[in-house]
């Protein structure tokens, strides 16, 4: 966005902000800088001017008045000098003369001081010049005299006035007047000169200060000026290059930009070229008026619609969009689209209209093809939507799943303010509209069609992701092709190569061409197929083991393709193993579930597998965003779910089984194996869950584990009856056995009683013969069967108690046992003359007294079924294998038949049950009983005539784990 921005700035000679406020001085325009100086430098003149002027003005005061009163004061003193002499002289000599020469000068006189009179009063502001003249007055008066009385000769009277004290008193008087004029006048010229050479050391001053300050100012300014000249000629020459570039670029963008009239006909300001393209009229037809304006380019029906709508969004200020029919010049009808706004001038008059004109022909034509495949929506393999103008969802076709997923709504479900807005919008202006919106990492394309009578619209979407990632790829490979690190090519229509960057050796080797020369059929083709249809392709090829990726973007008007070249060998690979990881989930029969951790208590399901849909009978639409604790249902008391909780909160995994609920509401149990996912910086972000359900192998282990219960009990059940049996049937037994033994005294004694009786002989033999034969007989059997069934109740107490017998399960030494169990046996050992080899053997877990018995059992019975043909030879040995120690008895015997090699761990089954060896057939059988107590295991490995094998496996001592 920011480099956006910088480059929006660039292409329009805007300075960045940083060289803004560095250069603090452009805040002021260079007009603002020139008056400053300016207004310094007639401040400065003023100063001066005011202080030459006022040296003027008292210069000419000086002209006027100064030099005048000097000159009058001069003159009257001289006059007066004249006077007074002429009136002494005249009185001292009596001459008439003097008269005449009194009568010339005294007017003069009078007249002299009535203009110091005036002069004075005006410049002054004294009377001196008055009382002059008053004093002057009384003097002519007394002269006058004084001339009379010459005239009258009396000449001393003459001469006693000429020294009168009052013509004294009125000569000082008139001195005075005279001396004042001098020294106001000298006091006023001093003044003048005072304030004089005051404003001329303030010129000089101001003119000091104020010249090296000015010249500063003015040099300053001058660079300034200078600077600001240049930058002026900079931004001027910026301003042509971008003018040319925003030119190049405006013929260059594919649409048409223009700027016109307001009102109709639209007559065109500026178009750029393309508008050639769209219309068949070049930009200059319209420009100088050929063609008089858009306006007359649009067809009838759709001017007043157009007219309207641009009206109304100058009225409105606000920009308008309209899509509209233009007749080219060769009388096809070009469907435009248009976005524009009206420009207003400072006043906030309407000045100007801009806008952009698109063709959207063939988008109008695929939008029709569209509208066409919306008769059967059901049937489009792309999104159908009908909503209404207050924004209900309608309708939604099956592929729309998604879509409404990431709404948020279904059918008959208020759709969102956005779309409510635009499908409202849609419905206002009548007007189709293309929104682009992205949606889980897709780019779909709406095209909005309102339905005005029916009030609604409906949505067509199109996923426009590879074509959207293949336009900005272009644009961002088109910069800069010598620099790009990726080769980028350009080959011409006919495919010759003209124009190959640094990066692009290899590709060039593998092809085999250079600069200039033919790059060969497929790319040919493929440039040219790209020329002649205008659109962008991407072509993926491999290369010398690399795959490739070249984004084709055809240059119609220059008749060549730029071709943008991107190495994705890695993202291939990538991809491959990506989906080959996708595949596997996707098959697996186990179900997986991943979820985003947010916290422990919420891990919203982000993807479920297809094995899960058909186990849990969920789909991924409905279990997404949910917590997987929703199949719990109600059933929550469970360790597994403890279980599962307790790993959540400390963020590791765990196996467990809980039970489940399917969407049909039956529960399964489910084997869950839950591991967490941790990203780069090791926070927690996914939870992956594999499970089984495993609810037949459970129905099976628990009818194992109930039959299991029910044997147990069968078995202790049985114990006691066998138990119980044999022990209360030894003492009838006793009974049968004490009763026929008293039975065959009493035959005893009856014998006797016949033999001294005188019974006839006949009845004697024939009862003797009854008490020996028959009767005794009779006893014989009974006594005989009674001791069977001692043996035999003997025998099955035996096996009872081996299944009461209280346990005490330890490690045992087994050399040791063997040890005792050979002393024990040692006399039989001898007798037999038997050869007994003893190994070392592993020792194990059991109980003492048992295991005892059971190893005495089978070493008894290898020494009692010895082939007395040969000499007998037993060898005991043992081997720890699997957790288990596994002892063998070997003897070289007269060995067991294989029919007979089950049967004879069976109860009282002896596979001779009259040879010489005799025997209960209880032995292997206790032997049995005692393993099923001790975890053990008995086989039987023989062959008749050689020998038998007998494998015992106990648990292994603990030392031996
Ligand atoms: P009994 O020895 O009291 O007959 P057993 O249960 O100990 O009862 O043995 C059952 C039968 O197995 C024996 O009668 C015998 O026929 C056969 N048998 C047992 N051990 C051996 C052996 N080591 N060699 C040959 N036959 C054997």
């Amino acid at each position: 966005m920011l480099r956006k921005a910088k480059i929006f700035a660039r292409l329009r000679g805007k300075p960045s902000d940083s060289k803004c406020k560095k250069r603090f001085w452009r805040h002021f325009s260079p007009v603002t800088i020139v008056m400053a100086a300016s207004a310094l430098t007639i401040l400065l003149l003023s100063v001066l001017g005011w202080g030459i002027w006022k040296s003027y003005l008292d210069h000419k005061w000086a002209e006027e008045h100064s030099f005048p009163i000097q000159s009058l004061r001069s003159q009257i003193v001289l006059f007066d000098e004249i006077l007074t002499m002429s009136a002494s002289m005249a009185a001292a000599t009596g001459d008439r003369q003097w008269q005449n020469r009194y009568s010339k000068y005294e007017p003069q006189l009078k007249t002299a001081i009535k203009s110091l009179d005036v002069l004075v009063k005006k410049t002054l502001d004294s009377d001196a010049a008055m009382k002059t003249g008053e004093a002057n007055d009384k003097l002519v008066e007394m002269e006058d005299e004084i001339f009379e009385l010459v005239g009258q000769k009396r000449l001393d009277d003459a001469r006693s006035i000429v020294a009168s004290e009052n013509y004294q008193k009125q000569k000082e008087l008139f001195w005075n007047s005279m001396k004042q004029i001098a020294e106001e006048l000298q006091e006023y010229i001093n003044t003048n000169l005072e304030n004089d050479r005051k404003r001329a050391f303030i010129a000089l001053e101001s003119v000091l200060l104020g010249l090296p300050l000015l010249t500063i100012i003015w040099l300053w300014t001058l660079i300034k000026m200078q600077h600001y000249l240049k930058e002026r000629d900079r931004a001027e020459q910026e301003l042509k290059v971008n003018e040319e570039r925003f030119h190049s670029l405006i013929n260059n963008i594919p649409g048409v930009i223009y700027r016109c009239e307001l009102s109709y006909p639209w007559a065109v300001e500026h178009i750029s070229e393309t508008i050639f393209e769209i219309s068949g009229y070049h930009a200059e037809d319209l420009m100088e008026g050929r063609v008089q304006g858009i306006g007359t380019l649009i067809v009838d029906e759709d001017i007043e619609h157009v007219k309207c709508l641009v009206a109304k969004a100058t009225e409105l200020h606000q920009p308008f969009e309209l899509k509209y029919r233009i007749r080219h010049s060769d009388g096809s009808i070009r469907w435009v689209h248009e976005k524009g706004q009206t420009i207003f001038n400072a006043k906030g008059k309407p000045a100007w209209l801009d806008g952009a004109i698109e063709d959207i022909t063939e988008r109008k034509n695929a939008e029709e093809e569209i509208v066409d495949l919306a008769k059967f929506p059901s049937e489009n393999p792309n999104p159908v939507l009908r909503i209404s103008g207050d924004g209900m969802l309608l309708y939604a076709n099956n592929t729309c799943e998604s879509i409404l997923q990431k709404w948020g709504c279904r059918k008959g479900e208020f759709v969102g303010n956005e779309w409510c807005g635009i499908v409202s919008e849609a419905l206002d202006t009548g007007d189709e509209k293309i929104v682009v919106r992205e949606l889980a990492g897709r780019v779909l394309s709406f095209a909005v069609a309102p339905v005005i009578d029916a009030g609604y619209a409906n949505l067509y979407c199109r996923d426009i992701t590879e074509r959207k990632h293949a336009e900005e790829e272009i644009v961002d490979l088109a910069k800069f092709p010598s620099e790009n690190p990726n080769p980028v090519l350009r080959i011409s229509g006919n495919g010759i190569l003209l124009y190959a960057n640094n990066a692009c050796e290899s590709i060039l080797q593998e092809w085999g061409c250079r600069k200039g020369e033919f790059v060969g059929n497929e790319w040919c083709g493929i440039v040219s197929e790209t020329l002649d249809t205008g659109d962008e392709k991407i072509v993926v090829r491999e290369l010398a083991g690399r795959v490739l990726s070249f984004a084709v973007a055809p240059v119609i008007d220059a008749g060549y393709a730029n071709l943008y070249c991107r190495d994705i060998t890695e993202q291939k690979e990538a991809l491959q193993s990506l989906n080959l990881l996708n595949n596997a989930v996707i098959q697996s029969s186990n179900c997986i579930i991943i979820a985003e951790h947010i916290k422990a208590s919420e891990n919203p399901i982000i993807y479920v597998n297809p094995a899960f849909e058909r186990v849990t009978g969920y789909t991924l639409a409905e279990v997404l965003g949910k917590d997987s604790r929703f199949m719990h249902g109600n059933d929550n008391d469970q360790a597994g779910i403890k279980e599962i909780r307790q790993a959540l909160k400390e963020r590791h995994g765990c196996k467990t089984v809980i039970r489940n609920y399917r969407k049909d509401g039956i529960m399964f149990w489910n084997e869950i194996n839950l591991s967490p996912v941790f990203d780069d910086q090791n926070n927690l972000t996914h939870y992956i869950g594999v499970s089984q359900d495993i609810t037949e192998q459970k129905l099976a282990e628990d009818e194992r584990e109930r039959l299991l219960n029910t044997i147990q009990v069968k078995k202790e059940n049985l114990q006691s009856i066998v138990y119980v049996a044999s022990h209360d049937l030894r003492s009838p037994l006793v009974n049968i056995e004490g009763f026929s033994n008293e039975l065959s005294q009493t035959c005893m004694e009856l014998k006797g009683i016949l033999n001294d009786s005188s019974i006839n002989n006949n009845i004697k033999q024939k009862l003797l013969m009854l008490l020996d034969e028959d009767i005794t007989e009779s006893i014989k059997f009974i006594t005989a069967g009674a001791s069977k069934m001692a043996m035999l109740l003997n025998g099955l107490l035996q096996v009872s108690r081996i299944g009461t017998t209280e346990l005490e399960i330890k490690p045992l030494d087994m050399d040791k046992i063997m040890d005792d169990i050979h002393q024990a046996t040692e006399f039989q050992i001898k007798k037999a003359d038997v050869e007994l080899i003893l190994d070392d053997i592993p020792d194990c877990l059991g109980d003492e007294a048992l295991t005892n018995q059971l190893f005495s059992n089978i070493l008894g019975n290898a020494l009692k079924y010895l082939d007395p043909k040969r000499q007998g030879r037993i060898h005991i040995s043992g081997r720890s294998d699997n957790g288990k120690s596994v002892y063998c008895i070997e003897d070289n015997g007269i060995g067991i038949d294989s029919a007979n090699q089950k049967r004879i761990f069976e109860i009282f089954q002896r596979v001779d049950p009259n040879d010489k060896a005799g025997g209960e057939g209880l032995g292997l059988n206790i032997v049995t009983r005692i393993l099923d107590r001790l975890d053990g295991k008995i086989r039987v490995e023989s062959e008749p005539g050689k020998g038998s094998k007998f494998f015992i496996a106990l648990p292994l001592a603990k030392q031996y784990v």
